[in-house]
């Protein structure tokens, strides 16, 4: 039976068909396992090397990006992984350079040094690139913070025809809207920190790859390294997984109530939302993802206006990360490393009542511009 993601997130479990067996299976918790003889073909030897939690995780994910995963401490534990494991020196890679910024960081001062070019391009004009002489692009779709939006079906066949790899980093989207390997991708990353555990309890990441052979370097890689997650931090992403497709529902439909209202304000100078008909993300948004998310884009005047918006809006927790069940937002300028304006905010919404919300935003703009 083909079931869509809402139903096989719950319904994949072997578990809940035998009597008496726990719907959920708690984590395992083991440094080291009963291993008597020649360890050859034992799947469980050691805990860096592998864990029953992790794998049971790595099954559902794998089920929803369409390839095998395997999971990390953290997103930019996952995405090193990435970028290291498929590059020697000499290669040139591709990177947004309106993406991450610790993804940017990690490729200018540790890559570079490593003997491999790090050439970097707006997010908006990976289409119309000649990819010759490139071993791996990078993309972000939606971008973060920007939200522009990539056709990954065609980036895929532009960079698969010039020899390279394509990987996305899918955090802003999640698996669940957007799974970048049955679009063509080779890889797959991202950061469970934000959408995907949701719960803004766990830091967390993975690796997705299109075929177990570019899978094997990736194990090596976080055996050797080490950047494994802890088996609490997987079973609670699972937990939080079970849930993503209503959290995603409703955070996209409160995040487009939202993204038209800011859009009808005199005060506001931009929206960048992909759900907006008028954004330029739209059309590519409407070709390959299932909702357009609950992350939300707009720029006040200036960063004072922005800031005092900020602590007169009750309902959305001023923080940085996104994709939790709270909404929440910050000035991303207040770091200084993104390509936005002094006064852009980005804002995650969250699971509440969108009546809330909308008055909780009304009160703060007649706070904010009396
Ligand atoms: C947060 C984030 C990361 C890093 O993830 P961590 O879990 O914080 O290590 C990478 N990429 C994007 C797009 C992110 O938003």
């Amino acid at each position: 039976m083909n079931m869509s993601p809402a139903t096989s997130l719950l319904h994949q479990s072997d578990l809940i068909q035998a009597q008496g067996a726990p719907f959920s299976q708690g984590p395992v918790f083991a440094s080291t396992y009963h291993l008597a003889g020649n360890p050859a073909g034992i799947k469980y030897q050691y805990g860096r090397f592998d864990n029953p939690t992790w794998v049971a995780l790595e099954k559902t994910i794998s089920e929803l990006e369409g390839g095998p995963c395997l999971t990390f401490a953290s997103g930019m534990g996952a995405i090193s992984a990435a970028l290291t494991a498929w590059v020697k020196p000499g290669d040139t890679i591709v990177l947004p350079s309106d993406g991450y910024f610790a993804t940017r960081v990690f490729a200018e001062n540790y890559l570079s040094k490593w003997g491999i070019h790090v050439k970097s391009i707006p997010t908006n004009q990976m289409v119309n690139t000649d990819w010759s002489g490139v071993r791996l692009v990078w993309v972000e779709s939606p971008s973060n913070p920007g939200l522009d939006t990539v056709d990954i079906c065609a980036l895929a066949a532009s960079v698969q025809q010039a020899g390279a790899l394509l990987a996305v980093d899918n955090t802003t989207a999640t698996a669940l809207i957007q799974a970048p390997l049955k679009l063509g991708a080779d890889i797959c990353v991202a950061s469970d920190t934000k959408a995907l555990n949701g719960h803004s309890d766990v830091v967390f990441g993975h690796v997705a790859v299109r075929d177990e052979e570019l899978l094997k370097p990736i194990r090596q890689w976080r055996t050797l390294v080490g950047a494994i997650p802890g088996p609490m931090e997987a079973w609670l992403v699972h937990r939080g997984l079970m849930t993503l497709d209503v959290r995603i529902e409703r955070q996209s439909s409160n995040a487009l109530k939202i993204a038209e209202y800011l859009s009808s304000s005199k005060h506001v100078r931009l929206v960048r939302y992909p759900g907006l008909p008028t954004d330029a993300s739209y059309e590519i948004a409407r070709k390959q993802m299932r909702y357009f998310g609950g992350v939300v884009g707009f720029e006040l005047p200036s960063a004072a206006l922005a800031q005092a918006f900020l602590s007169h809006w009750s309902l959305a927790i001023e923080s940085t990360s996104f994709g939790g069940v709270h909404t929440t937002a910050e000035r991303r300028m207040r770091w200084g490393s993104d390509h936005v304006s002094e006064g852009f905010i980005r804002l995650s919404v969250g699971i509440e009542s969108i009546n809330d919300l909308l008055t909780s935003m009304e009160k703060a703009f007649e706070k904010t511009f009396p």
